[in-house]
């Protein structure tokens, strides 16, 4: 079967829609965009027109990739205390010059949404708090809304990118299943994979998953996004793998909704823990 995640995405932003015309002001996310590329513009263009059909205010600021690091600093230091803004995002990746820890850092972990600060991240994989990075999160959605069961399953995560693979394997093993995480370095990629209940590619490489690598009726998550023969397609040989595993999730149409989609539920979990804060 074949995983929507478009539409398991939209009910989600339906909801969200719903939630935020109760409130008295509307939440708002700021978007630090430093540089060029490409692939960033179009995943800054999605998340506005998302926040805007779900009622949230989004404000972008930009800076050329040549920018000093004190300035995107000092930027989102006036952000961090500004009451206007629910929410903060830096979009990656960043140019070589800036170090992308200390920018993250630099976000407040009570407006980080992507939930990078280290704080944030030591309270959901040690505290298994609610609010996760919202690719990862998206997924683990996705994988239950199958009905699979996620404790005890053998789980492989391909890659181990601090955004994707890492917080995604930790909160898997946080679900009680069994993880085995692979990257460049692994030996024998096909002979790890072939025992998976459950299989996630997050690599960035066309048709890295192939058939003899699926095991007969396991769950394959492509997070995967690549041009081939300019089109849109994941890691995944998704033709052949489809015949063989239980679900599949689709490029496009699968995990990438579900990011944008939480990235919404974790603006919404910001506003909601900053009201409290703000009330008590
Ligand atoms: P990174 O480049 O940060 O990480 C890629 C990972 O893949 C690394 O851990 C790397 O290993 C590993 N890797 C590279 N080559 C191989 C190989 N041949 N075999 C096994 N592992 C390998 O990427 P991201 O995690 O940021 O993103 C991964 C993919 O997911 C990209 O295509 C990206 O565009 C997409 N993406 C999609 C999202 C969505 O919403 N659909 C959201 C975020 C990302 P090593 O650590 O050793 O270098």
């Amino acid at each position: 079967m074949i995983i929507d995640g478009k539409s398991i995405a939209n009910e989600i932003l339906e909801s969200s829609k719903i939630k935020i015309k109760s409130f008295k002001v509307l939440p708002c996310l700021a978007a630090v965009v430093v540089g060029d590329y490409e692939a960033s513009a179009i995943y800054v263009r999605n998340k506005a027109r998302v926040c805007q059909q779900v009622g949230i205010e989004f404000l972008k600021y930009k800076f050329p990739s040549n920018i000093q690091q004190k300035k995107i600093i000092d930027l989102i230091k006036k952000l961090n205390s500004d009451k206007n803004i629910t929410a903060i995002l830096v979009q990656l990746p960043l140019p070589r010059h800036i170090d992308k820890r200390t920018i993250i850092e630099s976000i407040s972990p009570l407006k980080d949404v992507d939930a990078f600060t280290s704080e944030n991240f030591s309270k959901a994989v040690l505290k298994n708090s609610n609010f996760w990075p919202c690719t990862p999160s998206g997924i683990i959605h996705l994988i239950k809304y199958t009905g699979i069961k996620i404790e005890s399953s053998n789980c492989i995560v391909i890659g181990r990118s601090e955004i994707v693979g890492k917080p995604l394997a930790l909160a898997l093993l946080n679900l009680d299943a069994s993880v085995t995480i692979c990257h460049s370095k692994t030996i024998n990629l096909t002979q790890r994979c072939i025992g998976a209940d459950i299989l996630i590619s997050a690599v960035g490489n066309p048709k890295l998953v192939t058939e003899n690598m699926v095991k007969p009726k396991a769950v394959v998550i492509d997070v995967g996004i690549n041009y081939l023969d300019g089109k849109l397609c994941g890691d995944v040989d998704f033709e052949k793998v489809s015949k063989i595993a239980s679900y599949i999730t689709p490029v496009p149409g699968g995990v990438g909704p579900m990011t944008i989609a939480f990235l919404i539920k974790n603006i919404l979990t910001l506003y909601e823990n900053n009201l409290r804060t703000n009330e008590s």
